[in-house]
């Protein structure tokens, strides 16, 4: 099974999602990680385009301790996400194409700054429009049209999930790659006095506390025709 996760910034899908991405890469599930936003205004010292540089190459580190197949960019500078631009849903719709998902993981509506909100916006659309024959059409269509799967928020805010997974085992994995997001990380120390990897650590250990493990993280399924599928009878398996 391919699963694609499309994240705004550099470090956002490993906060999200990054235990639940380890465990399917540990299943030997193929896992692909996109972010829109190249993170380049994450600083207030370091300037954009070095910023750019050294979140690419920490995405990257990241993408490989949680077993990510590949971590594609789409070089998008903070702030100028418009999930109405169609240069950006044309290049999204052929990452959809090449990596042909059984669904995907983004941003909720309801996430804490507008480029959240604008990256799960555009995976919501593309995943229309990449089954569109003559949409982008230097790329193949996708038969299909994929199924969403919403992360958690930051800090978990105005976010019920309706999903939980159990990332007790992947939860150091997961603290592991957020950890190679140094720039973000010391930042957040030194100047908004904010331990980022125990913010993390924590929300995991709320959502574990709520669904009778150690560590969890949730999810709550778009529930749009046609992405739902029908699942077996209960109890439910997770995703
Ligand atoms: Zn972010």
């Amino acid at each position: 099974m391919n699963i694609l996760a499309i994240g705004c910034h550099p470090d956002d899908l490993e906060i999200g999602c990054g235990g639940t991405l380890a465990r399917y890469a540990k299943q030997g599930h193929t896992v692909i990680m996109c972010h829109i936003a190249n993170g380049d205004m994450g600083h207030v010292e370091i300037m954009p385009e070095e910023l750019n540089k050294i979140r690419t190459k920490e995405a990257e580190d990241a993408g490989k301790i949680l077993g990510a197949k590949e971590v594609i960019s789409l070089n998008v500078s903070d702030l100028y996400l418009n999930h109405y631009d169609d240069k950006i849903r044309q290049e999204l719709t052929r990452v959809i194409r090449y990596t042909k998902p059984a669904f995907i993981i983004s941003h909720s509506p309801d996430d804490y700054m507008q480029d959240h909100r604008e990256a799960g916006a555009f995976a919501f659309d593309v995943s229309f429009g990449s089954s569109v024959t003559h949409y982008a059409s230097s790329s193949e269509a996708y038969d299909g049209i994929v199924p969403i799967y919403y992360m958690d928020t930051l800090a978990g805010i105005n976010f019920i999930p309706s999903l939980y997974v159990d990332i007790s085992e992947t939860i150091e994995i997961k603290l592991k790659a957020l950890s190679c997001h140094e720039s973000q990380i010391k930042w957040l120390k030194e100047h908004d006095h904010i331990d980022f990897l125990d913010f993390v650590k924590t929300c995991s250990k709320y959502r574990g506390l709520q669904s009778n493990c150690a560590f969890a993280e949730g999810f709550r399924q778009c529930l749009t025709w046609p992405r739902i599928r029908s699942t077996e009878l209960p109890p439910f398996q997770s995703i």
